[in-house]
């Protein structure tokens, strides 16, 4: 059994108790079993699970993971505390507010030789499956994704960080981008921000990535992919599937502490992640000047 500390009690600290207390039956998240949380409020046992300190939890030989669900900001520190007491680590996107600290951390969790996870959950919903199966053996000329949603709270740092699940989404449907320029609009008085990325794929072909958020706006998003033979202007909408999207998440975790995930995966996983926040990292450097 592999024993586990959740950082952070909000929504997504509060799921990943839930779903160690009922694992999927027959997977391997059945090995895995929560044995405290750690919150910097001082609370009461969540789900029948006690709040303990970060130094007990580094220091307790039969807690082996950690899952980091605090706001974005506090995740590079919280993941390098962990990784270097050799636990290993699953965290809630983004797992940085920057490329560097991102590398650094991928280096660490190999040099313990523990492992290093980051949620994903925008690639297993059903609409993006379905997306996928759509958009795989078609040739895109341009395209467009337009993220809009409410502001978030403090601490979830840049858009293209708090934003990289689209990211992420872009690249996993069309492959490495590079940026070609990137502008933010922003109005703090009234909490709205628009940020714009102008990408290329490998094949030279422009894709606009736009996250925009501010009070009412509404949770969406929207594209415009023009490919060869048509052009998608929808996600297209699948039934929920029968497993959650975090226990999906958690199930992919425990198979790669089990030894159930091939190296080359593993990889593939790790340069597709860091691909993404060196992307971020120069949108948000063009941003800037
Ligand atoms: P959240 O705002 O619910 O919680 C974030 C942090 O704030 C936690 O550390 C929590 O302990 C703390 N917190 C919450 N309420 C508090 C309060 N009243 N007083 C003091 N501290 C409080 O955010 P979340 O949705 O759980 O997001 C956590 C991480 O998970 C983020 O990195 C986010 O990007 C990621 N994530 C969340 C979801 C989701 O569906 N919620 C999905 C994917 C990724």
């Amino acid at each position: 059994m592999f024993g586990a500390v959740v950082v952070g009690i909000g929504t997504a600290g509060c799921v990943r108790i839930r779903d160690m207390l009922a694992p999927l039956s027959g997977s391997p998240a059945e090995k895995l079993t929560p044995r405290g949380f750690i919150s910097r409020r001082s609370l009461e046992s969540q789900q029948g699970v006690s709040q303990i300190s970060v130094e007990e939890a580094v220091s307790t030989e039969d807690i082996h993971v950690a899952f980091i669900c605090t706001e974005n900001v506090s995740h590079e520190d919280n993941i390098r505390t962990f990784l270097q007491a050799g636990k290993h680590v699953c965290v809630e996107y983004p797992m940085t507010m920057n490329y560097k600290a991102a590398v650094e951390l991928w280096d660490l969790a190999q040099e313990k030789g523990v492992i290093l996870h980051e949620e994903h959950i925008g690639l297993l919903t059903e609409d993006y499956k379905q997306l996928k199966k759509e958009v795989e053996g078609k040739i895109l000329q341009e395209g467009t994704l337009h993220f809009t949603g409410g502001p978030l709270k403090p601490g979830f740092g840049f858009p293209a960080f708090s934003g990289i699940a689209r990211l992420t989404c872009l690249v996993d449907l069309f492959g490495e981008l590079s940026v070609t320029a990137a502008t933010i609009e922003e109005d703090s008085g009234t909490n709205y921000s628009k940020m714009t990325a102008k990408l290329l794929t490998a094949d030279n072909k422009p894709l606009t990535w736009i996250e925009e958020r501010g009070p009412g706006l509404p949770r969406a998003k929207n594209i415009n992919f023009h490919f060869d033979s048509c052009t998608l202007t929808q996600i297209p909408p699948a039934p929920r599937g029968a497993v959650g999207l975090f226990m999906q998440d958690l199930i992919h975790f425990s198979a790669k502490l089990v030894g159930q995930v091939s190296p080359e995966e593993l990889q593939r996983e790790k340069t597709r992640i860091l691909h993404c926040m060196e992307v971020a990292d120069k949108i948000q450097q063009l941003c800037k000047t």
